[in-house]
């Protein structure tokens, strides 16, 4: 929504700009722990790294992640990380993003919420997806950006940032990691709540967008504003409350007025909150469940799913705060997408 409202929010030119996901090779946002070293006695003495071996000791590009000599009872790589390095571990797909991609990678790791970043290097595969974290740090890199056990953290390596390797043929521009994928289902539509707010998309035009907002008021509110046919005639596909119900207001072979300049092949999705939101779980699930539905039903890659104020051809002139934080802790492209790698 935000299509009438003036912006309130001063934004950086830079954070206007579409981000180059196409650079990027693997992108995870979730929980995190800390692992390794001489300390860490939830590894086993003889414990091992996926990514290291006893020879790359040796090696003068990894040695500096290892202390000089194991820790007295030890024999696995695990303890003998030097925990003042920094290096991480996270459920890698090697068909993605293969081990000795990973071993040469530089990743770019970050505490969201506090606005630090550290680069460091993959080192191990985990933790283990019981947990519902996403990364485990070594402890200097942790403490570094401010983080503490299950706080947030995003992990990014892309072909720019990974030294000195360029990126590997045929892997998927996006890894998804974080968890396998479900087989897509449509999901429950609670009620089709008709829209007046809209009009036939012109003929031969292929779907190829999502569009995700903010509706910056109540559920109420927005199903009342979509179904005026007022000046402003705004409208969405769907409308997704707090509790995760799902309501549809246009149908899909219709456009709806949601995005200036990007209505005609895209599908708009609002999503119920106030400008200092963050998704609330239930609603992030059914996000996440009809997304993943259009994606197969249309055919839509995954990386055309967009901010409002990040549409490509989104022209209202003056931008709109739209979707605000609700998809993470900072109003930018490159949230979305770190939202739809761990989430969708
Ligand atoms: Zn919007």
């Amino acid at each position: 929504m935000a299509q009438k409202r003036k912006r309130t929010r001063r934004k950086k030119p830079a954070q206007r700009k579409v981000q180059p996901v196409e650079e990027i090779l693997f992108l995870v946002e979730g929980k995190m722990s800390t692992f390794g070293g001489p300390r860490d006695t939830g590894m086993s003495a003889d414990e091992g790294l996926a990514l290291f071996t006893q020879a790359d000791l040796q090696g003068p590009k990894y040695s500096y992640l290892f202390l000089p000599t194991p820790p007295p009872g030890t024999t696995g790589l695990g303890r003998r990380l030097n925990p003042d390095k920094y290096y991480f571990a996270c459920r890698w797909n090697y068909n993605d993003t293969p081990k000795e991609f990973l071993k040469r990678a530089l990743a770019r790791v970050e505490n969201p919420a506090k606005g630090r970043a550290a680069e460091a290097r993959p080192v191990d595969w985990g933790p283990n997806i019981s947990t519902g974290r996403v990364a485990d740090l070594s402890p200097g890199l942790a403490a570094a950006l401010g983080l503490q056990t299950d706080d947030v953290v995003r992990i990014t390596i892309s072909a720019l940032r990974a030294i000195p390797v360029k990126p590997i043929k045929g892997a998927k521009r996006v890894a998804r990691i974080s968890r396998p994928a479900p087989p897509p289902a449509k999901p429950v539509i609670k009620q089709f709540i008709g829209s007046p707010n809209c009009s036939p998309r012109k003929p031969g035009t292929k779907i190829d967008k999502i569009v995700v907002h903010c509706t910056e008021g109540s559920l109420a509110s927005t199903l009342a504003e979509f179904q005026k046919n007022d000046s402003r005639k705004v409208s969405a596909h769907y409308v997704i409350d707090r509790n995760g119900d799902i309501y549809q207001m246009v149908n899909q072979t219709d456009c709806a007025n949601h995005c200036m300049g990007a209505n005609n092949a895209s599908i708009g999705i609002e999503h119920v909150g106030s400008e200092t939101d963050s998704l609330a779980a239930p609603q992030a699930a059914a996000s996440a469940a009809l997304i993943r539905w259009l994606l197969q039903e249309h055919q839509i890659p995954r990386t055309n799913i967009f901010g409002h104020d990040f549409a490509p051809g989104y022209s209202r002139p003056g931008g709109t705060s739209c979707p605000d934080k609700l998809f993470g802790s900072v109003h930018s492209q490159a949230t979305i997408v770190a939202w739809v790698a761990a989430n969708v």
